[in-house]
């Protein structure tokens, strides 16, 4: 197990009773726990460094913003209804615990651009999926993902049905 990851704790009952929450705020406050979570969640893009990491609200945001800078790359947000101020494409999933819409500014990403999306839980897949769905329709390729925690109980996984690597740096 790596060093950081004895910095995630769980949370009962949050946000609503019955689920286990991850929560990530004591690694972020970690200098070194925090630079061994980003080193794991970069390793696979050091050689093929994207165009973008496009990073999911809100705590995708933290770790695709110090991906892109990193590596040298762009950082697009998707993001919750109603906060992006341009056009945007829409897309509703359903959550883990309830249902959300994820947005991207039409123009975000430029055809064939090369993106890694960027979450930091994966539970059921919805999430990520919406994004995925938001990239390909802007004609972005999809070239991974980059999640820090995989929950493998909740299947997110089979529901990445995109023909490039869904990198997790751990699953819990
Ligand atoms: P999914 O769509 O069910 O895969 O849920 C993933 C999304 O919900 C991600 O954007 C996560 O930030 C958030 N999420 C789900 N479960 C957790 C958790 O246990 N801790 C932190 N975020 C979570």
């Amino acid at each position: 197990m790596p060093h950081w990851s004895t910095l995630i704790r769980e949370i009962p009952d949050f946000p609503k009773p019955g689920i286990v929450f991850k929560d990530i705020t004591p690694l972020l406050a970690d200098a070194r726990a925090f630079a061994g979570a980003i080193d794991a969640m970069a390793a696979p893009w050091r050689d093929q460094v994207p165009d973008a990491f496009v990073g999911i609200e809100s705590r995708g945001f933290i770790f695709a913003a110090v991906l892109a800078h990193a590596l040298g790359a762009g950082f697009v947000p998707a993001r919750k209804p109603g906060k992006l101020p341009a056009q945007v494409l829409v897309h509703d999933y359903a959550l883990e615990y309830g249902s959300d819409r994820l947005e991207m500014h039409t123009d975000a990403l430029k055809p064939g651009a090369r993106v890694v999306l960027v979450d930091d839980v994966l539970a059921t897949g919805g999430t990520l999926r919406a994004a995925l769905s938001l990239a390909r329709l802007q004609g972005a390729t999809v070239i991974g993902a980059a999640v820090l925690v995989e929950l493998p109980a909740l299947g997110g996984r089979a529901r990445w049905d995109a023909d490039a690597p869904l990198h997790v740096a751990l699953q819990g």
